[in-house]
């Protein structure tokens, strides 16, 4: 008994370690500058995100296979999306995509810390069924489900139950043409971090700002996501 407890904590001690080492990389890779990003990247658990038989890999900056053909995105994607989001407490955010719950219990962290007065809220949406009974599941046990609804549905449609939201965050390839959905359910002041283009290959992250009816777009990189598959996204 004694020694499974030991054997936990140094397993638990392990993983924040490693966090920590990966949380160092992407600093020197300037790719996480903002110190609130640097804190939830330090907090959030990504090894209870991932499958089981892929936890000793949990803290590689590489995406991961989640099942259903889906993945859990690479950790330097989500510190960027998170960065040029520019998330503050209070901010009430919009994800489509939850795949593994790890995005989303990011963006909880950075929108709805620990103590808040002014707690803000992540909605997110996922096509496969399967992934949103597990995402629930992980979030609980992360200790974030308080701040997080995960949605069934066509995350194209955005959840205009809740709208508009200060920000959106995609997390799967959408075609050119952004769903207009989307830019609808931004607030004025909002903004949305996309990647977008072709189905496979050639896509490019897109950050959105809206100013009254006005949509700046800038393109930040080259990526390669999963495609978004809905009425407004690519055929399945
Ligand atoms: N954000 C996720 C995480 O932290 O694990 C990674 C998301 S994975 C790269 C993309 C996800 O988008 C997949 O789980 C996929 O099923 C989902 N997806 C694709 N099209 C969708 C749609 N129209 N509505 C909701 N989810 C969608």
């Amino acid at each position: 008994m004694l020694f499974r407890g030991i054997n936990f904590l140094r397993l638990i001690m392990s993983f924040v370690e490693k966090r920590k080492k990966l949380v160092d990389k992407l600093i020197k890779r300037k790719i996480l500058t903002k110190p609130e990003v640097i804190r939830a990247m330090l907090k959030v658990p990504r090894d209870k995100f991932v499958p089981k038989k892929a936890v000793s890999t949990a803290y590689m900056d590489s995406p991961l296979t989640i099942g259903l053909g889906q993945t859990i995105s690479a950790p330097h994607m989500n510190a960027m999306m998170c960065e040029y989001l520019e998330l503050k407490e209070g901010d009430k955010v919009l994800e489509i995509g939850t795949g593994s719950g790890y995005h989303a219990a990011l963006c909880a962290e950075l929108v709805a810390p620990e103590g808040s007065q002014n707690s803000g809220h992540v909605f997110t949406i996922e096509r496969h069924q399967k992934l949103v009974e597990k995402a629930k599941e992980s979030l609980k046990e992360a200790g974030y489900e308080h701040a997080v609804t995960v949605i069934h549905g066509d995350g194209t449609l955005g959840y205009p139950e809740k709208a508009p939201y200060d920000k959106i965050l995609v997390t799967a390839a959408s075609p050119e043409n952004i769903p207009p959905p989307l830019k609808k359910q931004l607030k004025d002041g909002g903004i949305l971090c996309i990647p977008a283009g072709s189905k496979s290959y050639g896509q490019n992250l897109y950050v959105i700002t809206k100013k009254g009816e006005d949509l700046k777009s800038k393109r930040i990189t080259g990526v390669r996501f999963v495609p978004l598959i809905g009425k407004h996204g690519f055929d399945s």
